[in-house]
């Protein structure tokens, strides 16, 4: 890896590139080892160029949003981690039967979601206060409060491995719960177009207050975590929480990795958990769910690094 740390050097990118940067510093877990090489590029060519050196130098990458969705092991990440934060801001076209919000990947999805209120745009209140960015709750087709990302969404700019952009018109059929064709792809998400239509603005902001509330409620802001570590299936009949509930498994904890005492779907960092015991509780409360429902558990949360 420094052999490619020096290649970055040599080509002199002016992004900030640092060696074995700690990935709990970067996910909301707080939870993860370092990574050899994280570069956190700012504008378009630069990650265009950083991208296509890796990847001919075949060096592993991964795309990090805000890292809401995403366990990394204790071991940290071989190879190199592109930073999309630097990517933020957005852009409005109004048109008088709605309008089309436009966002970087790297800004916050709830932030976006603000932005729609502010002008009395109706159609991402169901995201308001969710962590996560632009590009990875598309790229997770995030799903909240009866809604998906795909439904309001239109259009995606992509940037593939050899440094070309590209445009796509969102068909809604590529999508499915928790599903999007970028999971089968190489190319990273750059920016996004939601279509949104006119709202009342009171009515939005209770709607998005009381969304807050709830999450509130259900302490996803107490402790550091990912939100749910399950999806959810219908088949089951009831939620994943629910069943994970029912079996009086909240509370149960492995080192500083516990289940949360108020939803039983979510894992939380009660002060310095390790990935390992995170994974440990996951694994778990599979076994446990398969012993008593028979059901195989789906899930949500998704592994990065040097696992064992
Ligand atoms: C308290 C809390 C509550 C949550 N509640 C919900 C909820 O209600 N519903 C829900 O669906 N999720 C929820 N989540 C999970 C998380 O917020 C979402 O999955 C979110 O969409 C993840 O976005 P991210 O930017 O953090 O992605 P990351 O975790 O950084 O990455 C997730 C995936 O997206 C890829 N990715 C990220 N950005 C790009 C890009 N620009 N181009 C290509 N690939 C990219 C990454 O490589 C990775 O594979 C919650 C998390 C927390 C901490």
């Amino acid at each position: 890896m420094r052999k490619v740390g020096k290649i970055l050097k040599k080509i002199n990118l002016p992004c900030p590139a640092s060696y074995d940067e700690p990935m709990s510093r970067h996910t909301s877990f707080r939870i993860g080892g370092p990574a050899d090489i994280f570069v956190t590029p700012r504008s378009t060519e630069d990650l265009a160029r950083t991208y296509k050196l890796l990847i001919e130098q075949e060096v592993p990458t991964f795309i990090l949003g805000a890292g809401a969705n995403i366990l990394v092991a204790d071991r940290g990440i071989r190879g190199a981690v592109i930073d999309m934060s630097g990517f933020q801001g957005c852009s409005l076209s109004q048109t008088g039967d709605g309008g089309t919000l436009n966002a970087s990947a790297g800004t916050p999805i709830s932030d976006v979601s603000a932005l729609a209120l502010d002008h009395g745009l109706s159609g991402l209140e169901f995201i308001y206060s969710m962590p996560g960015s632009v590009g990875g709750s598309i790229w997770m087709n995030a799903r909240c409060y009866a809604s998906s990302v795909s439904e309001v969404l239109s259009r995606v700019e992509l940037l593939d491995e050899t440094g070309t952009i590209t445009e796509m018109e969102v068909d809604r059929d590529q999508f499915g719960y928790k599903r999007s064709p970028f999971q089968n792809s190489s190319s990273l998400i750059l920016r996004a177009s939601f279509a949104l239509v006119p709202g009342d603005r009171e009515q939005m902001r209770e709607k998005m207050r009381s969304i807050k509330q709830d999450r509130e409620n259900k302490g996803h802001f107490l402790h550091p975590c990912a939100g749910s570590i399950f999806k959810n299936n219908r088949a089951f009949g009831s939620p994943t929480g629910k069943l994970i509930d029912s079996l009086c498994l909240k509370g149960t904890s492995i080192g500083d990795a516990r289940v949360s005492e108020l939803h039983g779907n979510i894992i939380v960092n009660t002060g310095s958990a390790r990935a390992e015991a995170v994974l440990e509780l996951i694994r778990l409360l599979e076994t446990k769910v398969r012993e008593v429902f028979g059901f195989e558990l789906d899930r949500e949360i998704l592994l990065v690094g040097q696992w064992r």
